[in-house]
């Protein structure tokens, strides 16, 4: 991945908030049979859309009202939420990239026409660079090499394991939680710089 040149790479960043992943199955025991998601808005990855919908979720002691769904279905059903969101639950979901549930926390994802009760779904995201598979190339990069993607402004930062995902159709961008948005001062969407 090091070809001895520091390069660095202006690159978009975004913040996600805490949502939840449906599987069908689960959709459809949370909102009815034959329930089908409806958009509200598409996100930077071109598969990606904020739901319309949201659920109420509980783990431990907390329970969050109001989380949002993130279309399409899934194979697999997660939330995914921020350290802080965890804190005063007594529960503390591990560290996992997006669609790695082994080892998971619990949780009860609540809906207008059930609940369902999960023993792994509930993670707090890996900070994470999305790459289309020809700019991987060029890059240098693979699934699962980690870099640094640094942010500027009054609360500079630099944030190592940045785990790289490729995809030939994904959108150059870094996805962050709420608490490493926080801690780098920005808001939702701002431009960072990788550093291979
Ligand atoms: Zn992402």
């Amino acid at each position: 991945m090091y070809n001895g040149v520091m390069k660095k790479i202006k690159i978009p960043v975004e913040v996600s908030a805490r949502h939840c992943h449906l599987s069908k199955n689960d959709l459809e025991k949370l909102f009815g049979i034959g329930y089908e998601l409806k958009k509200m808005k598409q996100l930077t990855q071109p598969c990606d859309f904020a739901c319309q919908e949201t659920v109420d979720i509980q783990f431990g002691s907390k329970k969050i009202e109001r989380v949002r769904v993130v279309g399409p279905v899934r194979e697999n059903t997660q939330v995914e939420i921020s350290i802080t969101d965890a804190v005063g639950s007594g529960i503390m979901p591990p560290l996992k990239l997006s669609g790695d549930l082994k080892g998971a926390s619990q949780v009860i994802i609540i809906g207008p026409k059930g609940l369902i009760e999960l023993k792994e779904g509930l993670i707090v995201a890996q900070r994470h660079l999305h790459c289309a598979t020809d700019e991987a190339n060029k890059f240098g990069l693979k699934s699962g090499d980690k870099l640094s993607v640094k942010i500027e402004g009054d609360r500079q930062i630099i944030f190592g394991n940045v785990i790289v995902r490729v995809k030939d159709d994904y959108k150059l961008c870094v996805h962050l939680d709420t608490d490493e948005g926080n801690a780098a001062g920005i808001n939702k969407v701002t431009e960072g710089y990788i550093i291979i």
